[in-house]
């Protein structure tokens, strides 16, 4: 296959790459992995990984190809996902699946999270869900959670439990503006969306205690693949009607963002623009900002290594190894005498900018001051510095940002 799209499609092909061979127009090479527009083929060595990956929260076979639609494809992989649901016997055992309650035909809320429709579930093997002991009290304090994630809603739909319809909860609707709609008793069905939920949950449920997975982590599992997938009715996956996007899961590491992509670019140039400015190396004696509760700022010590364009490893002589910041280092080398330590804050800023050319002491650097001051009105801002500073470029562009951020405000 790599051939094939590297060097050219043959006229005609083995019966096992047919499928592929239909969509060679579609299919490129990228980064190492073989796509079909944005789709990942996924080689016959990995495809048992990912049917696994899929069938994460036995979602069942129409959810497992929704998913699979989203992130990968390879020839049979609708049939593969048939079997693996065939073969799993937590996903048999709760089949077939209950005709969903009809939906009563509730207008269609125009906002995402106007009308929600609640409802409990349980007693499942000795435990409710949505509310951990049926009291009042509970079930607000668990609407209260959920509504401090995703806002009010201006309605909730419910059954006439008793729950619902005690004075604790009207109140708690009323006071936060939120309508209540108590659906027709003895007519589960009205409520047609919650019930129906229930009912999907209530399955994962089972294949979890069926296949002694942990209650708890099988449902999150069922409720993100639930709410990262197409749903029947809305045609839209949860997550992006309530959210606006798809939640990032693991199936999403198959494919590296482009903003990753733009982000090590940016991260690769500044440490080439960058070089010259960094002036400690591995070995040099710096003094370090300290923070331990000692009565002074600065602590020596020698460096170790660099971990990022600006954050070292340092050594402290009492063998302890700090991670610093570039700012909190400065090069000990132009330090006095051991006993300016206390004074380094006030005089001697961590330096960024090299020696001066003639190889004198190095300068303060003020730039910090000087920015300062100008934010200031009263004060005359100073030019006289600028053109003669000898700082690195870079720093001066820096400056200029930074001044340009404080006329902005
Ligand atoms: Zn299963």
């Amino acid at each position: 296959m790599y051939g094939y799209v590297l060097h050219g499609w043959p006229p005609a092909v083995g019966k096992e790459y047919n499928a592929y061979f239909r969509r060679k127009e579609n299919i490129c090479f990228d980064q190492g992995c073989l796509l079909w527009g944005y789709i990942i083929i996924i080689p016959r060595t990995l495809q048992n990984a990912i049917l696994k990956e899929i069938h994460d929260g036995h979602p069942g076979i129409v959810k497992m190809k929704q998913i699979a639609r989203n992130y990968v494809w390879w020839a049979t992989i609708d049939a593969d996902i048939e079997r693996a649901v065939r073969d799993c016997g937590a996903c048999l055992a709760v089949r077939p699946e209950p005709p969903p309650a009809p939906l009563h035909s509730w207008p269609w809320p125009v906002e995402p999270w106007s009308r929600l429709h609640v409802d409990y579930l349980g007693p499942f093997n000795n435990k409710y869900y949505l509310v951990s002991s049926t009291s009042a009290a509970n079930l607000i304090s668990i609407l209260r959670k959920i509504f401090a994630r995703f806002g009010l809603p201006k309605r909730i739909i419910s059954d006439n439990g008793p729950l619902f319809t005690s004075a604790e909860v009207a109140t708690y609707f009323q006071g936060n503006g939120i309508g209540h709609t108590l659906t027709a008793p003895y007519h589960p069905a009205s409520n047609g969306a919650a019930e129906n939920a229930v009912r999907s949950v209530k399955r994962a449920l089972k294949k979890a205690s069926l296949g002694n997975e942990d209650e708890d982590t099988a449902l999150n599992r069922f409720l993100f693949s639930y709410r990262n997938t197409e749903h029947s009715t809305t045609g839209r996956d949860p997550s992006v009607a309530l959210l606006g996007r798809r939640l990032r899961g693991r199936l999403s590491l198959l494919r590296r963002d482009t903003d990753e992509r733009i982000r090590d670019r940016i991260i690769a140039s500044e440490l080439r623009r960058d070089a010259p400015l960094r002036v400690v190396a591995p070995g040099d004696s710096v003094l370090i900002r300290d923070y331990s509760r000692r009565n002074r700022k600065w602590a020596e010590g020698v460096v170790l290594d660099r971990s990022s364009p600006v954050s070292y490893s340092v050594k402290t002589s009492d063998g302890q190894i700090h991670k610093r910041h570039v700012d909190q280092i400065m090069c000990d080398k132009n330090r006095k005498s051991r006993f300016s330590l206390t004074k380094i804050e006030a005089c001697d800023r961590p330096r960024l900018s090299v020696k001066a050319e003639d190889g004198s002491e190095a300068r303060e650097p003020r730039e910090m001051d000087e920015l300062a001051n100008r934010s200031s009105p009263e004060k005359s801002p100073s030019s006289s510095t600028d053109q003669t500073s000898p700082v690195a470029p870079v720093d001066h562009v820096r400056r200029q940002a930074a001044e340009q951020c404080l006329q902005k405000k």
